[in-house]
């Protein structure tokens, strides 16, 4: 059939024509390093977040049976019943009693496409064009992606790098309140740099967001990763009932499951029909045989876990022990996380190190390359 209006003489500007918001996002330099390392000979890759095992067997069995049983349709947007009542179960057993009392209840935990889709509708939920919100950095750059994707300002608030650790300074952080601030994104432990908020830490946060009536995003996925105690502290530990806070998480870390795409949100019952709603409209849902494999890993993968946690710790120590045999890298190390956040003396650029793998790697290790990404 003709269509009698004329056809375009000429292709369009087509990035002129596309919101300014998804334009002019800056490209991720995590990806920009994987796509230039993807495929490379005689890399050691280190560029993503993610270890070198595959998921364990007994939580790819998981979605294999439910496979065979033909659970192929579409699911309640929310998650499963049986998920939300294994993460319910899940964060009784290593967070103790909910904040108010009482173990967690399942209504609180919405399944996600990883944690980075619960990010993505934290962000939607909060933040608008005009308005901002407060990061701690150096920080992992999706969450500033996230902002800017909803159209609005990210603020980065410099952590210090102390001898020992890592120090979220909680002046600094009150003193980036402005009118147009609605939200502080707390991540902790942190990629890239391992930052472990203290309790007394995440409480002047909390007293902060409270003060100036901002919500909180709290980005816990490497809460299990720790290499002293059980888990870092938490949120969880210092907010009261009606905080004002939502907690990102996956199952992408603790288990290997980066490539399976899921993880949860945790927010008040009350936010329910509305996050119910993003989810339709924006992903309409988690494929329910990845729910059963994310239900079989909460339930039974203390013991995967707390092996992946000592793998990590030896590793931390390989790393960081040759790069302080250099006598060029300075850093704090990490307590937990598998990140390790740098300064080479003499390198002032890092991303162009990220260019020039070699001229770093050659000297930090001569016969392999190492291949480092800026955070
Ligand atoms: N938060 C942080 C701090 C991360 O580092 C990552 C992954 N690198 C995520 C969230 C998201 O993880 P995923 O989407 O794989 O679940």
């Amino acid at each position: 059939m003709n269509v009698s209006i004329p056809a375009p003489a000429a292709a369009p500007d087509w990035l002129a024509e596309i919101q300014p918001a998804m334009r002019d996002a800056p490209p991720s330099g995590i990806v920009e390093v994987f796509n230039y390392g993807r495929g490379r000979q005689g890399l050691i890759p280190l560029w993503v977040g993610e270890g070198d095992r595959p998921t364990p067997a007994f939580i790819a069995e998981a979605a294999k049976a439910s496979l065979d049983r033909g659970e192929t349709f579409y699911a309640d947007q929310r998650g499963i019943p049986d998920l939300r009542e294994a993460i319910a179960r899940y964060m009784t057993g290593v967070y103790g009693a909910r904040p108010g009392g009482g173990a967690f209840a399942p209504d609180r935990f919405f399944v996600t496409i990883g944690g980075m889709h619960a990010l993505q509708i934290a962000a939607k939920m909060l933040v608008a064009a005009g308005e901002e919100a407060l990061i701690p950095s150096p920080a992992w750059p999706n969450f500033a992606g996230a902002i800017r994707l909803a159209g609005a300002k990210p603020v980065f608030v410099p952590l210090e790098r102390g001898e020992a650790r890592w120090r979220l300074d909680p002046e600094r952080l009150a003193a980036a309140v402005t009118p147009a601030t609605r939200v502080i994104f707390v991540n902790s432990p942190a990629n890239p740099t391992g930052f472990v908020a203290t309790h007394e830490e995440l409480a002047a946060a909390l007293a902060i967001a409270r003060r100036h009536d901002l919500w909180i995003v709290a980005d816990e996925i490497y809460g299990r990763l720790t290499f002293s105690g059980a888990r870092a502290p938490s949120f969880h530990d210092v907010m009261a009932a009606d905080d004002k806070i939502l907690f990102v998480q996956t199952l992408s870390k603790n288990w290997a499951m980066t490539g399976w795409r899921i993880g949860w949100l945790e927010a008040p019952p009350a936010l329910s029909s509305v996050i119910e709603n993003i989810v339709q409209f924006t992903t309409s849902g988690v494929p329910v045989f990845g729910q059963r494999a994310a239900a079989a890993a909460l339930d039974q993968g203390e013991s995967f876990l707390a092996d992946q946690v000592a793998r990590m710790r030896a590793a931390r120590d390989i790393v960081c022990d040759g790069l302080a045999a250099t006598g060029r890298v300075r850093f704090a190390r990490p307590d937990a996380t598998f990140y390790l956040f740098c300064a080479v003396d003499g390198e002032p650029d890092s991303r162009a190190l990220e260019r020039f793998p070699f001229s770093l790697a050659r000297s930090l290790r001569p016969r392999n390359s190492l291949r480092i990404r800026a955070g």
